[in-house]
Order: C-alpha cells, then structure tokens, then sequence
C-alpha cells in the first residue's frame, strides 16, 4: 500500500512503526503550515526537514518516505514570490517526488495567483502537483480550481486532485485527472470511500492526509478490508491503494 497524502513531521515515530507493519511500503509526506508560516525561512526550514528528516525516520521504520514540496494556501508569507522561485531547485532531489500540497482554501485572489504559480512550475519541470479542496465551501474550491487548471492548461495526468467525497465527485466527471479520497475522521469514512469508488469509475488515490489534529493510521487497512469485504475487484483495490500513486508520483 502506498499512504499518498501525509504530514509525517507532526506524527510519532511509533506511527510509522504501525504503518509498516499493516503493509504501507511507500508513504508521501506533503509540505503544510505546521507554524505561522511567516517568512520564507521558516518554509525553507520545513522542506529541509522533510527531505532530510522525514525520508529517514521512514527508512529506520522499514518505510520508502517520498516528498511533495510547495507551499500550502492555509498558511504562507506576504513574500511567497521568493518561493516560487526557490522552488525549482529543490526539485532535482531524488526524494521530492511532487508540488503540493497546494490548492486553494479561502479563496481569495492572492491564493489564486499562488496557486497558478506552483501550477506553472509543475508544467515547466513535469511534476505531478497535489491540489488541496477545503472541507467549506467546496464545491465553490474546486469549481475555481477546475477554472484555473484550464487556464493555465496542465496535462491531466500531472494532477491530483484531493479531498473529494460525496458532494463533489460529479463536478470532476468529465476530466480524467487523479482523485484523492481522504480517509480522515474530518472527512470521509472508509464507508464514503467505498460507495465513491462502487459507483465512479475514476483514477482514484487513498491517502490519510495524517496531521496534527485527530487522524486515522489505519486509514488505508480498514479501507482495503471494507473494499474486499464488499466484493471489489482485487484488481480495483489494487489500482486505488498501489498502481494509481506508484504512476501519478512516478515511484
Ligand atoms: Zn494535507
């Protein structure tokens, strides 16, 4: 299994130790706001630790850790500029698999740009970028979010979008982008997940979005036991947890 969405620095070492033994080989760890986010220096501290720290926690855990790098709309300074521009030399290291996460979540205009930005630098280097929808308002997220990833014309496969449920699976019915599904108790439940992916015939990825707050590590495991309990197909279960993540993150 391949846990596609993490913020392994604000979790134990004793996680990942679960993690491992329940069958997660390969995790992604994304860049988030776990302090104010107030200058550049405090992201670029952040990316660092991830590169470095989180890639061997994960090896001392019997774990392939991976990196998606960017800067995330719930938290970044006024000089974001100077990350974007930063950004591409991060990239050509061999455990940054990704932009992200980024996306949009109070949907101003600032956000907007910032979004555009990190979207340019994932065609300019042909890197998958992961894309963040708010638990509010988002329907209206992704509506916006479809509208920029137009604009700036993206190759489908370069994109994942993540946290989508129930409410807003029909708004990516005509685009063949990766879906994240987010197993997470502030978001959905391996139940929501499982009728998601009965009724939709999509390029689905699970992930735990694990952070600071309440989070589920056996996130993946219950999912794929419900998933065989309930007559999917091992090949389906195998796309979701396994092939999906391995092709969109290139690993
Ligand atoms: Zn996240």
């Amino acid at each position: 299994m391949i846990d596609a969405h993490t913020h392994l620095d604000v979790r134990s070492f004793e996680d990942l130790e679960k993690m491992a033994l329940c069958g997660i080989e390969k995790i992604i760890t994304c860049a988030h706001d776990p302090y104010k986010m107030s200058t550049p220096e405090v992201y670029f501290d952040h990316w660092d630790r991830l590169i470095k720290m989180e890639t061997k926690r994960g090896s001392l855990a019997g774990i392939d850790v991976k990196v998606a790098l960017g800067v995330h709309p719930m938290g970044y300074p006024k000089e974001w500029p100077t990350l974007i521009k930063n950004l591409p030399k991060y990239l050509d290291n061999e455990n940054v698999v990704a932009i992200g996460e980024t996306g949009l979540h109070h949907l101003n205009e600032d956000e907007k740009d910032l979004l555009k930005e990190q979207l340019y630098v994932a065609i300019d280097y042909n890197m998958p970028i992961v894309i963040h929808t708010p638990e509010k308002n988002k329907r209206e997220a992704l509506v916006e979010i479809l509208k920029i990833l137009k604009e700036v014309n993206i190759r489908e496969d370069l994109v994942m979008i993540d946290h989508i449920n129930k409410d807003t699976i029909d708004l990516v019915r005509d685009i063949d982008v990766y879906l994240g599904l987010t197993v997470h108790p502030m978001k959905i439940s391996p139940m929501e997940a499982l009728k998601i992916i009965k009724n939709h015939n999509k390029k689905f990825i699970l992930s735990s979005d694990l952070g600071s707050l309440k989070s589920d590590i056996y996130a993946l495991p219950k999912t794929k036991l419900l998933m065989k309990n309930n007559n999917i197909k091992d090949d389906k279960i195998r796309d979701i947890l396994y092939k999906n993540p391995k092709e969109f993150y290139r690993l």
